[in-house]
């Protein structure tokens, strides 16, 4: 049996917006403009870029965001961004195996923050296909919230940043202080904080590709990213012994699609 994260892609959800062309096609043109992928598309590196954007020191805490009380953790789906800070994981952590588990439960316990479950969860249909899967994934995260004595919340589409899968990036964040989600000028992305929690590599290698994934296919922009407008990954690292270590594993984990996605990434700067 094939590992269910390869295949969250293929998944069908309950709500499939890959009809909506106009959709899609009016948020590719806005996130063409966005500096950023202006900028990465011009060959620029990506440090120089965020250093010249505003919001750039606002967007990283001095303390981890576990320690925020308004941080949310939450999928890692670019939709879903309710808090007033995110640290996020694939289907929030429903596909994690046990020792992952055991590293990210501790992580959480008792951190005073919302853990929220989604509406047309990938993830939870992968783990659980068919029409009870967003009750499987609510349970799943439920389950999370009371084990690591937190608070739980449920996330319908009327609450979705965007109705669509508009990801140009996926920010896989190693510093746990990169509040990239809720920096209005980056553009819309998916976040894996699996790297920051300090779970396996084998983990956070199956999260890119299973994310970039989505992005690469019928419900994200899919064939619209080629080698001229790449997916980008980008690599949030505390130093630069685990950004080149990040950027090896993302690069392994894409290889197969070709030079549609780029992976590149930074050392996030220190904050006194
Ligand atoms: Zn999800």
């Amino acid at each position: 049996m094939s590992n269910p994260i390869e295949n969250m892609n293929n998944m069908a959800t309950k709500h499939e917006y890959h009809g909506h062309e106009e959709l899609f096609n009016a948020a590719w043109e806005k996130t063409n403009e966005n500096y950023l992928i202006k900028g990465l598309k011009a060959g620029r590196k990506v440090e120089d870029l965020l250093a010249a954007m505003p919001g750039f020191k606002e967007a990283f805490s001095q303390k981890s965001l576990l320690d925020y009380p308004r941080c949310r953790f939450e999928c890692s789906d670019g939709r879903v961004v309710t808090g007033e800070a995110k640290i996020a994981l694939a289907g929030e952590g429903l596909l994690l195996e046990k020792e992952d588990r055991k590293i990210l439960e501790d992580a959480l316990a008792g951190k005073n923050i919302t853990i929220s479950g989604h509406e047309s969860c990938g993830a939870a249909a992968m783990a659980y296909p068919g029409p009870d899967s967003d009750r499987y994934g609510y349970e799943g995260a439920e389950k999370l919230t009371a084990k690591t004595g937190n608070t739980y919340k449920e996330i319908h589409h009327s609450e979705f940043r965007s109705q669509i899968h508009d990801e140009r990036a996926l920010v896989l964040e190693g510093t746990l202080k990169f509040n990239c989600a809720n920096w209005t000028e980056f553009p819309p992305q998916f976040l894996s904080s699996a790297a920051a929690l300090g779970l396996s590599d084998a983990y956070i290698g199956k999260e890119v590709r299973a994310l970039s994934g989505i992005a690469l296919g019928d419900h994200g922009f899919g064939n619209r990213f080629n080698s001229e407008h790449p997916f980008y990954i980008i690599v949030c690292a505390k130093d630069s012994e685990q950004l080149s270590r990040l950027i090896t594993i993302g690069q392994e984990a894409v290889k197969d699609f070709g030079d549609r996605v780029k992976v590149g990434g930074f050392v996030a700067p220190e904050k006194k």
